[in-house]
């Protein structure tokens, strides 16, 4: 059966292809419907699903009719990052006794790593990037207290992917603390160890657009399989599946799967599990499965080695008390530490200035003003509707629906709260309304943050998005 699966598949790709990619497998038994082949590694086997399971399918069903399955058996890897081409793992001249190797191939006594019979899956031809950005290293992501655990857990998992008690490895913190940074560092890591995994970042929002379009062309099966062929998948942002219940659902089922057969998850998230509404229990209890770990503001020692770092590889020098100076002044956020360093240095450079302590302070200014200028009423506006998930144009409707009044009515008590608008001119902002609407508004919110409970949690949440 197999000689003439071969010999069809042979007809239809590249001779060089058929060399590398089918002369080393061995054909081991032949039970009713199903073939078991024998491969030499995990990666062959996923690159033969990946790049030539329709021919395979075609092949198989002409042999053995609308049943066929395929039955993948993979020889044990006994390195990693074994660079031997596999062809000369089992050199073709071996092929000749096919037939009477099918017999007494110590299969079994090799404990093959993987011997799941299952359906031929539909047809993917995708190669799989990592989407990786090496210049996230580890070696860029300074330690400090702020990190440790985070940092070295993620250690841990680049060394073992899958093999630790660390799966999934969860790390969340602040805006702007190195969550991304260290989620690739540790994808990066991995790739450089173990150059045969497969691994994947994304973003948790793409990974829904992703899932939604598979919902869309009706290929949600292959979507599905994609994810599930993967050795390490790196989500950032989870947050951004609260209330997405279809991709959360989707999530579960290719989590689950990845982590039964030892696949590493690592995940990131503005928000520790305890604190994530509207994602369903059961994945949130997954998360906690592994290791969750914080990433919280670096302190100052941290911060001055991330600009002394920074300018390092920037190869720019600048003298000890202004790097101080910043350090000491920019605080919640390394992003915006790393802005105001590059600013100070354009600024300098734009008009040959020397780098001096006042020019440090009137960028450092402009950094601590632009923080505070964010609280405007069109910031407010969009924190409590991204807050609801809605959109500002829903907010500002017309509707009279009572969780969109109440969105409406917090984005104009915080209005009042956190700006110098009048009523008039908050009201005008949200929605045309006038100054009474708001008054009003400002009032109830008050009221109700006394009395319902779930309501003073709103006030308290968006207070605390509000005061980044
Ligand atoms: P988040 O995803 O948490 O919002 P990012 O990973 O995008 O944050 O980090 C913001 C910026 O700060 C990036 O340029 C990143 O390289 C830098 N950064 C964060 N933490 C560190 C660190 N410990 N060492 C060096 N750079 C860091
Ligand atoms: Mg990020």
């Amino acid at each position: 059966v197999w000689d003439n699966c071969l010999k069809f598949i042979k007809d239809n790709i590249q001779p060089q292809a058929y060399k590398t990619w089918f002369e080393p497998i061995l054909a081991v038994k032949l039970t009713d419907n199903a073939l078991s082949i024998q491969v030499p590694s995990k990666f062959f086997y996923e690159w033969l699903e990946e790049h030539y399971v329709k021919i395979l399918k075609v092949s198989l069903t002409k042999e053995l009719g609308e049943k066929a399955k395929l039955v993948y058996i993979i020889k044990m890897e006994n390195t990693y990052g074994n660079k031997q081409p596999f062809t000369e793992k089992i050199p073709s001249s071996n092929r000749s006794g096919l037939k009477s190797q099918n017999v007494d191939i110590p299969l079994n006594n090799k404990s093959p790593e993987l011997r799941n019979p299952f359906v031929i899956p539909g047809i993917r031809n995708v190669k799989i990037e990592s989407q990786l950005n090496p210049n996230y290293s580890f070696e860029n992501f300074l330690e400090g207290d702020s990190n440790r655990l985070a940092r070295s857990a993620g250690l841990a998992v680049a060394a073992k992917p899958g093999g630790t008690s660390f799966n999934p490895l969860l790390i969340f913190g602040g805006v702007g603390l190195g969550k991304t940074h260290l989620a690739h560092a540790i994808g990066v890591d991995i790739k450089d160890k173990y150059p045969e995994k497969t691994v994947l970042y994304i973003s948790a929002e793409k990974f829904t657009q992703q899932y939604i379009d598979s919902v869309k062309k009706n290929n949600r099966n292959d979507f599905i399989h994609f994810y599930q062929i993967i050795d390490v998948l790196i989500i950032d942002d989870v947050q951004f599946l609260t209330g997405k219940t279809g991709t959360q659902d989707v999530f579960f089922h290719i989590f689950n799967h990845l982590h039964q057969n030892g696949k590493q998850v690592i995940l990131t998230s503005d928000k520790a599990p305890v604190d994530m509404q509207d994602i369903e229990q059961r994945l949130l209890s997954r998360f906690k499965w592994g290791l969750s770990a914080e990433l919280q503001h670096p302190d100052f020692e941290t911060r001055v080695s991330i600009v002394k770092n920074k300018l390092y590889r920037d190869g720019v020098e600048m003298p000890e008390d202004i790097i101080d100076y910043v350090a000491k002044n920019i605080k919640t956020n390394v992003r915006e530490l790393e802005g105001a360093i590059i600013s100070l240095i354009a600024q300098s450079s734009f008009n040959k200035k020397e780098i001096t302590l006042d020019l440090a302070r009137t960028i450092v200014e402009k950094f601590v003003k632009n923080t505070k200028r964010e609280v405007s009423i069109d910031y407010i506006q969009k924190v409590v509707s991204d807050y609801f998930q809605m959109d500002i144009d829903t907010l500002q409707s017309k509707t009279r629906k009572r969780h969109i009044v109440q969105a409406r009515q917090l984005a104009m008590f915080f209005a009042k709260k956190l700006t110098k608008a009048s009523l008039a001119s908050i009201g005008s902002q949200i929605g045309k309304r006038d100054h009474a609407t708001v008054l009003h508004a400002c009032k109830t919110v008050d009221n109700l943050s006394s009395t319902d409970k779930q309501f003073k949690k709103y006030v308290e949440d968006i207070t605390k998005k509000l005061s980044v």
